[in-house]
């Protein structure tokens, strides 16, 4: 009977005819004793099983670098408050130049609209970016300690 079993040393499974009670695993040649597999159904997963939201949320509660993702928020919100003081300057330039002509008035609507989307997209990328480096190097972490 062929059937399939799980090398004891690398994991990987081989088949076996079911003849020998320790086989040498195809995979990394070490000798494994036979364990029958029996055909389990494949665990229903709940959401939150192995689910990379919970894993990076986990990853992000356990970090080692509190002050630098602190600091990276802090970063965010001065964009937001950058892209705010642009609006405002383009209310006030709009206000304090009413005497002058509609095409200044309109560059200054487009110019400051303009940077403050870019400084909200700045905000929210510079986020994005810093914190992909922080999880990276939290992942890294977690992994040299499991292997330790
Ligand atoms: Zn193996």
């Amino acid at each position: 009977m062929i059937a399939n079993t799980k090398c004891q040393h690398c994991g990987n499974e081989f088949e076996t005819d079911g003849m020998n009670r320790t086989e040498f695993c195809p995979h990394c040649g070490k000798e494994s004793s036979i364990v029958p597999q029996v055909a389990v159904p494949a665990p229903a997963y709940t959401a939150g099983t192995f689910s990379t939201a919970s894993t990076l949320q986990q990853i992000r509660q356990q970090t080692c670098y509190k002050t630098l993702r602190g600091l990276i928020d802090l970063v965010q919100i001065l964009f937001f408050v950058a892209a705010g003081l642009a609006v405002l300057g383009v209310g006030a330039g709009f206000f304090a130049g009413s005497d002058a002509p509609a095409a200044v008035k309109f560059q200054i609507v487009i110019v400051g609209a303009a940077s403050a989307f870019i400084l909200i997209v700045l905000g929210i990328a510079w986020k994005q970016a810093a914190l992909l480096l922080v999880d990276i190097a939290d992942c890294q972490i977690r992994l040299a300690g499991k292997t330790r």
